[in-house]
């Protein structure tokens, strides 16, 4: 629960996690199928159960070539078509046009903020590394930075980690401590995209990627309160394909916990409003 006993969000943002077409067959997710009810990276209707549901984004926000982490991130966190306003998807980190289109916008930290509510950024980066359109606008709106540790952004995929059931549950306990006390915890992963993107050892690298992300995210799940939302989000996919590198297959849209709620709108612009009306109780 939040500090005045209503809903608390945890948003866990995943590059690189689309939905695969029928006609492909994903790495496996056991846990998040059970939460869901039925093939949670699959691109077809999912009945959802009282444990979670899903819903489809379209990535490509109307703009032609491959999305990207930068325009992706920057559309997710102000609500605004952050692709079609730069006029192509732009990849990696965001520069000065695409931060002056943030702070245009406003995000979604400024508009928790603005709730009274109390918004932290849980993922720890290593000194020198770059900043995230996500982490840029945290910073803008003076949400808390950095309370996590090194293992978060791997979900328990650390390198040397033999155990991989047991990493993502350490990894799962870390962000459910480091989440308390806060309205809106975000964590944020580019593991599934790392292992997309590889050109070799690509398939297993896919599929232990995918693992971890499912054991993290159900041992997360497992943590929370009774009322509280696991969101899951990404901006574009690439680990659940066939083929090497982002796709332009439709990314799925988690709320593990409560399904009250349905996105109002069909592409990444609908997260931004869809959370803050999960934080604010709407059903
Ligand atoms: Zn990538």
């Amino acid at each position: 629960m939040g500090v005045d006993g209503s809903a608390r969000v945890v948003w866990v943002f995943v590059d690189g996690l689309g939905l695969a077409p029928p006609s492909e067959v994903p790495p496996p997710t056991p846990r998040l199928d059970a939460l869901v009810g039925g093939p949670a990276l699959v691109d077809r209707p999912l009945a959802g159960t009282a444990q979670g549901c899903r819903w489809e984004l379209d990535a490509t926000l109307g703009v032609a070539g491959l999305p990207g982490t930068a325009t992706g991130q920057a559309t997710l966190v102000t609500g605004a078509n952050a692709a079609a306003a730069l006029g192509r998807h732009i990849h990696g980190y965001p520069g000065p046009r695409l931060r002056a289109f943030i702070d245009a916008e406003g995000s979604l930290f400024q508009r928790v903020r603005a709730m009274g509510r109390r918004a932290a950024l849980l993922t720890a980066y290593p000194e020198g590394a770059g900043e995230t359109a996500l982490r840029y606008a945290a910073r803008r709106a003076g949400a808390a930075l950095a309370l996590g540790e090194a293992l978060l952004p791997h979900l328990g995929c650390a390198p040397g980690s033999a155990d991989a059931g047991r990493a993502a549950e350490e990894a799962a306990a870390m962000a459910a401590r480091l989440a308390e006390g806060w309205d809106l915890a975000v964590v944020e992963t580019d593991l599934c995209d790392r292992a997309g993107h590889l050109r070799e050892g690509r398939e297993e690298a896919r599929r232990r990627a995918v693992a971890c992300a499912d054991r993290f995210l159900a041992a997360l799940r497992a943590r929370l309160g009774r009322g509280d939302v696991l969101a899951v989000t990404s901006d574009h996919g690439n680990v659940e394909s066939e083929r090497r590198g982002h796709s332009r297959n439709r990314v799925p849209l988690f709320a593990l916990g409560a399904c009250r709620t349905a996105p109002a709108g069909g592409d990444l612009t609908a997260f931004a409003p869809w959370l803050v009306d999960v934080l604010a109780g709407a059903t």
